[in-house]
């Protein structure tokens, strides 16, 4: 099976250039100027940009919140991903209190095997750092999954000491794992929730006094001392304000290797939504911040202190599940959906407003995921011998978000109303169109599972 793209922009994080790609059995066979050659399928590209697959390294698809599910499942969410560009995901596969990493690995697996629309990957979330779990993580290298991912604002017996943070850095880092983190100091922020419910404030605009800038600041300072003291390399995923960043900046600016990830709706919306009458739907861990917060992390996008854009989509919906928390926000489940817009919006709130190149585009929402963890250069780029995957991308597209045509099943899009400039308007992974103009031209099953190896970060 060959199926030549002509005519495109070929755009990754290092190179604009026009030239048409030859695919074959659903890698790239060959790239050149005006390739004649026969092939099953040729799609003309004119007027088009061919950027690399998209790579979302923050998802939760498989995973409840609170006990309550969410409103997708791998399928839904990852036909969502596969109209807006993104084919591939990596998912958090989550520790079962008591249990361990194997078994979540494989339990996560099996969510995605036969079902998810496109290919998949794990970073494996740790629920409690014990010798035992310790012990699994060389395993887990070996089986596929080079990332791991610890919660500060964790509670109870899952509370992350400092001790063993130390021991888990240098336990991935030995293991040539990276490390990733939510950085929000839990002991705080329990300490806030008691407060704001003593005072009667548990109404959705007092969830920013919960979790403030600095609850964020003071993590990300404390595992950015401990991973320097470890030398391990630290990935931190929902950056959310200018606090966080300024810690990162001056651990990067002494040479350490930390890595910052945000998301767009840290960079879209702001915290006034929960001043809204359904300001619940905004509900998210960390929460929205002032608008000026989005300044500094366009900033730090730019001067290369952010490095990727994922959607930590977390889909749940409004009627019987965030409207719980109008009154009291710690009933709602946190997150939204984002999955479908993430590269849409980067492209126009970026790329469009002449903050950062299509080359940067790439690099955050797909080359430098893929890199850091393990899935480059099969991924995150287009050079020969590469996964055929591939955003055929109109940038003059006028598109309108609505709920009505988003694809994950969350009965609402936080970005609804919101006019977005330049869409995917054909979709490939390893060769075949998967989506064409917003439809989705696949089913469930057609992704595969792809083993993480090292990264070749530091
Ligand atoms: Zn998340």
């Amino acid at each position: 099976m060959t199926t030549l793209i002509k005519n495109g922009t070929i755009i990754t994080a290092a190179d604009t250039y026009r030239a048409d790609i030859l695919v074959k059995n659903g890698r790239v066979f060959e790239i050149g100027r005006e390739i004649s050659k026969i092939a099953n399928e040729i799609i003309d590209a004119t007027g088009k940009w061919v950027l690399p697959g998209a790579v979302d390294a923050h998802t939760h698809l498989g995973a409840l919140c609170d006990g309550m599910a969410p409103a997708d499942d791998f399928a839904s969410a990852t036909a969502a991903a596969a109209v807006g560009g993104t084919t591939t995901v990596i998912d958090y596969a989550e520790q079962a209190p008591g249990g361990t990493l194997a078994a979540a690995l494989e339990e996560w697996k099996g969510k995605g095997a036969g079902s998810s629309v496109v290919d998949y990957a794990f970073h494996l979330a740790i629920c409690e750092v014990n010798p035992g779990v310790l012990g699994e993580i060389p395993a887990m290298v070996d089986a596929g999954v080079t990332s791991f991912h610890v919660r500060l604002d964790g509670c109870g017996e899952r509370y992350i000491n400092d001790g063993d943070l130390l021991e888990f850095f240098e336990c991935v880092r030995g293991a040539g794992a990276i490390a990733c983190l939510h950085a929000e100091n839990g002991e705080i922020v329990r300490s806030c929730l008691r407060r704001l419910r003593a005072e009667g404030k548990t109404a959705v605009r007092y969830l920013p006094l919960a979790r403030p800038p600095e609850v964020e600041a003071q993590a990300t300072a404390r595992a950015i001392s401990i991973a320097e003291m470890a030398r391990a390399p630290i990935y931190l995923s929902g950056v959310s304000c200018a606090h966080a960043i300024e810690r990162v900046k001056a651990a990067r600016d002494r040479g350490q290797a930390v890595y910052a990830e945000t998301s767009p709706h840290f960079l879209l919306l702001a915290s006034d939504r929960y001043e809204d009458p359904d300001g619940e739907k905004y509900i998210c861990i960390p929460p929205l911040r002032p608008s000026w917060h989005a300044d500094v992390l366009w900033k730090a996008i730019a001067s290369g202190d952010v490095h990727a854009v994922a959607s930590n989509h977390r889909a749940f919906d409004h009627a019987g599940q965030k409207e719980l928390g109008r009154d009291d926000f710690t009933r709602a489940p946190h997150g939204f959906a984002g999955i479908q817009e993430r590269v849409s919006l980067m492209h126009s709130a970026g790329v469009g407003a002449g903050k950062i190149s299509p080359n940067r585009l790439v690099e955050l929402v797909s080359a430098f995921p893929a890199r850091i963890f393990g899935l480059f250069p099969r991924k995150g780029t287009l050079s020969v011998g590469s996964d055929a995957d591939m955003i055929l991308f109109d940038p003059e597209a006028e598109v309108t978000l609505t709920q009505a045509k988003s694809v994950s099943r969350s009965d609402y899009t936080p970005y609804e109303g919101m006019s977005v400039r330049g869409a995917p308007w054909m979709v490939l992974q390893r060769g075949k169109v998967i989506a064409r103009k917003h439809k989705i031209m696949t089913g469930a099953g057609a992704g595969e599972f792809l083993p993480s190896v090292r990264s070749s970060l530091p």
